[in-house]
């Protein structure tokens, strides 16, 4: 298997893949660019072709394509390696690795949700009550293929299970199906999640059908008129969003993309000629949704309804482009108006000429607001303090002060203080994550050179006791670099903390490369000297707390010594240059 990775690797160039995601700048030996994994406005997400892996010094990812892939895509290894492999044109030849990736379970739950589609499309096809009802929508039959609308059976006609009863003939193990969410086992037997619903497939970015968003048909039901299938592994509701996979490209090419609240304003959007458009899934935008989105585009069109559900969903979503750094504006429809019905009624050029009207959160804030206008500026400012982009900040700041006529330097004061009292509930969370990678600065050096210069790796590793080393990440791969392992397949055998130390050290870009090369033999020698002092000052320590006189008499020889010691650190011969 080994050998299959280092075949896609020899073929799939880092540089390329990324591209394909993150616009890239070439910055000296190395490529920049925006980090897809977190928020940020000026890049700290490297990649670097020689080495080719990348890293982040911001939300410190990092790794060789594998390793992005995994993380940009959500996919296990076995998914990232059958995706590579295709991208490559290189044949997984070994059976038993094929049968392992079919027989797992996300593997079984795309293959239940494909079939499901299938079901769902074919019934629709012989339903009339389904086709009438979106007949009545509007939806054309190019629409209605587009989106692979389906219907779940009636289950007066056709029982409680009828999707149950096609898995299985199909050939579906009970385990899987029950994971897939879209049939129950309860008290009262076996019955399928969704019955007698319009069915909306909701697609993952590489088009594979993940969840099902439902539409009560009959009218006259108590069941709730939207239902969405639960969250299961290969679906999470927080961070998909309905119609992605196909505005995607849109999204790029416009340049922004317009948020509405339902799958049938997304569906009636893109059959109006506005290709841009998604929905959340359920009421309220995530986090996790906008990271997705911006991906494609920083920019977005938040189309709601002017009632106060929707000002309020409006509200909550400005929060969450703020925070993501994302720029927003907001169309807010006639009362009693979404964007479906707005575009059978008016038509497509009043729907644009609609959007002329859309305006900032600042706008929007002072609006809704009414008499409140002090609350509304205080909401607003800590919409700003949340904001990582200094420039939205200072911009939005200005357009508050101009529309509230609240003198500047007096809101820059408030934000001030807004600012400080989200941070002292940040830092908190992210302490642990500053302090944890406690790394010592030779330790670091150390690794850095057995990185950037492979052929000095053994050497340091062959004069260094992996004990003596504090950080736990460096003296895993330090025992893995002694253990013979070549620069090439470290980073497969190494875990998360160890990738990501390796990829952070191997892109150093703080570190003067001509210097160290010149240098080399004097700074490893330093830096081992450095270590094992340190080693010892600890053992004198424990040394003088336990009392015990002799030892810690024959540990201050051993230190003044090593002190004065120069040059003889490192076994002799390894000095020679080849
Ligand atoms: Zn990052």
């Amino acid at each position: 298997m080994n050998s299959t990775v280092e075949d896609i690797k020899a073929r799939i160039d880092i540089i390329d893949l990324i591209a394909e995601h993150v616009e890239l700048k070439r910055a000296g030996q190395n490529y920049k660019g925006l980090c897809p994994f977190h928020s940020e406005k000026t890049p700290s997400f490297i990649v670097n072709p020689s080495k080719q892996i990348f890293h982040c010094f911001g939300c410190h990812k990092g790794g060789d394509i594998f390793a992005f892939v995994m993380n940009y895509e959500n996919m296990t290894f076995q998914e990232a390696l059958s995706y590579l492999s295709q991208k490559a044109g290189i044949k997984l030849e070994n059976r038993s690795q094929r049968s392992e990736v079919r027989s797992g379970l996300k593997e079984n739950l795309f293959a239940i949700h494909k079939e499901a589609l299938i079901f769902f499309q074919n019934n629709f096809k012989i339903s009339k009550q389904a086709l009438s009802y979106l007949n009545e929508r509007g939806l054309n039959s190019e629409t209605i293929e587009k989106f692979s609308i389906g219907y779940s059976k009636n289950a007066k006609y056709d029982g409680n299970d009828a999707l149950f009863n096609h898995l299985k003939a199909k050939g579906f193990a009970t385990e899987h199906i029950k994971a897939s969410g879209l049939v129950n086992f309860g008290e009262h037997g076996i019955y399928d999640f969704f019955r007698d619903r319009l069915m909306f497939p909701i697609f993952d970015l590489q088009g594979r059908t993940i969840a099902f968003g439902g539409r009560i048909l009959s009218s006259s039901k108590n069941a709730p008129k939207y239902i969405n299938s639960p969250d299961s592994i290969i679906f999470k509701k927080g961070e998909s969003s309905y119609g992605l996979n196909i505005a995607k490209n849109s999204i790029t090419q416009k340049g922004y993309s317009i948020i509405v609240e339902g799958y049938l304003d997304v569906i009636s959007c893109h059959q109006y000629g506005f290709t841009n458009a998604i929905a959340p899934l359920g009421t309220a935008l995530t986090p996790g949704q906008l990271k997705r989105l911006k991906r494609f585009s920083n920019k977005v069109l938040l189309v709601f309804d002017g009632d106060s559900a929707g000002i309020s969903a409006t509200k909550r979503s400005i929060e969450l482009c703020y925070a993501e750094g994302m720029i927003v504006k907001i169309l807010l429809l006639p009362q009693g108006e979404d964007p479906d019905t707005f575009l059978r009624k008016h038509g497509e050029e009043n729907f644009r000429k609609y959007m002329g009207r859309a305006i900032s959160p600042v706008e929007f804030l002072l609006k809704v607001s009414g008499r409140s206008k002090p609350d509304a500026v205080r909401y607003m400012l800590q919409i700003i303090a949340s904001c990582p982009d200094s420039l939205q900040r200072d911009e939005t700041i200005r357009e508050l002060s101009d529309r509230s006529k609240i003198n500047e330097l007096t809101l820059r004061e408030e934000l001030k203080a807004a600012g400080q009292k989200r941070q002292k509930t940040e830092v908190r969370s992210q302490k642990s994550d500053i302090l944890n990678p406690c790394i010592n600065r030779e330790e670091q050096m150390l690794l850095t050179i057995a990185l950037s210069f492979p052929d000095r790796a053994a050497l340091i590793a062959n004069n260094i006791d992996p004990m003596i080393i504090e950080n736990p990440g460096i003296r895993g791969i330090f025992e893995k670099i002694k253990k013979g392992l070549s620069m090439g397949k470290l980073l497969s055998v190494c875990d998360e903390e160890e990738q990501r130390l390796i990829t952070m050290l191997s892109i150093n870009t703080e570190i003067d490369e001509e210097y160290v090369e010149a240098n080399v033999e004097e700074i490893i020698e330093g830096c081992l000297k450095a270590i094992a002092l340190r080693k010892l000052e600890r053992q004198i320590k424990s040394a003088g707390e336990a009392g015990d006189v002799k030892l810690l008499n024959s540990l201050l020889f051993e230190k003044k010594s090593l002190s004065q010691k120069s040059r003889l650190l490192l076994k002799e011969g390894n000095l020679a240059k080849n």
